[in-house]
């Protein structure tokens, strides 16, 4: 396993991963640093699953590199990465419906009443839910329950794969900020793919936007949620065809690549005025409410 001297958690370099030769991630080069919240947005299909797969190793690339704390995964099991700090959290949540929420932190290790405070203190609220089976705990509990496993690992970086995925934005709004202080206050890095665009940009320090499995912009939290027209745009995996030009986010720094005419072969009827977009008044309505 090669190291490089580096700052970042995470690096990968042109990953490309592909499902029976035909790539979906494609030269996707992106960066987590230590105490750093990143977050992964795109359409439904652009490719946020497959990347975060193959990152903790259950999927190998067709070529490109992910190293972890300047290490080559390559050839790394999951189980080998999952020790070497990796913590992947998919959206199923990986939890057992038929143990309570001790049996859980008992099945990764923690056996000493001081271990299960420190679980316990990243949701307070799992406290008293102890000894309750996780089939009968709420959506968002189990999800506060997830992410306590994880990060009761202490790991060096965290991966969140759509943990809004079933619940209010009212209850996301509870659980991202345990994930933000993780980052803070151990030095976790943290890739956050989140439908909730808007709530995962106000906790994130910078995001990068997929479309069509490619690197379609990147940015700050700050510079990415201003802008709305390009966050719509990506949702519809129109950064082509939107009305926003590659050029104009070119000179933002923003847009590191685009295929106008790819991604402008989608459809498009409805005039959207606000954020000067076209699109189907149904999958229109579904971004604005992520957005
Ligand atoms: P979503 O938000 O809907 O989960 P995503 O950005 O996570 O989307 P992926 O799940 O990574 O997207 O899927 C990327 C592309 O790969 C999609 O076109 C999808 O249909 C395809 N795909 C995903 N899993 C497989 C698989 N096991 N075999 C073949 N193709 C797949």
């Amino acid at each position: 396993m090669a190291v490089t001297g580096s700052d970042s958690v995470l690096e990968l370099d042109q990953l490309t991963v592909a499902y029976f030769r035909a790539p979906v991630v494609r030269d996707l080069t992106l960066t987590v640093g230590r105490g750093e919240v990143v977050a992964l947005l795109g359409a439904n299909g652009a490719g946020k699953t497959t990347t975060l797969r193959a990152i903790s190793g259950l999927l190998k690339p067709a070529s490109g590199a992910v190293r972890l704390d300047g290490a080559d995964l390559a050839g790394v099991s999951p189980t080998a990465r999952t020790r070497l700090g990796l913590a992947h959290v998919p959206h199923d949540r990986g939890i057992f419906f038929g143990l309570t929420v001790a049996e859980h932190f008992r099945l990764d290790g923690l056996n000493s009443q001081a271990e299960m405070d420190a679980a316990f203190d990243h949701f307070p609220a799992l406290r008293e839910l102890r000894g309750r089976k996780a089939g009968l705990l709420s959506g968002g509990e189990q999800q506060m329950l997830a992410i306590a496993r994880a990060l009761s690992r202490k790991p060096k970086l965290l991966m969140l794969d759509e943990m809004s995925l079933g619940l209010a934005p009212v209850i996301v709004d509870r659980l991202l900020p345990a994930v933000r202080a993780a980052a803070t206050g151990h030095g976790t890095g943290v890739l956050l793919v989140e439908q909730h665009v808007h709530l995962a940009l106000k906790i994130a320090d910078r995001g990068y936007i997929l479309s069509h499995g490619e690197l379609a912009a990147s940015g700050s939290a700050g510079e990415l949620s201003k802008d709305s027209a390009l966050l719509a745009a990506s949702y519809l995996g129109e950064t082509g065809g939107s009305g926003l030009s590659s050029g104009r986010a070119r000179r933002r720094g923003q847009i590191c690549r685009s295929r106008p005419s790819q991604c402008g072969a989608r459809s498009v009827r409805l005039r959207i005025f606000p954020l000067g977009l076209r699109g189907s008044a149904s999958t229109m309505s579904t971004v604005l409410g992520h957005l």
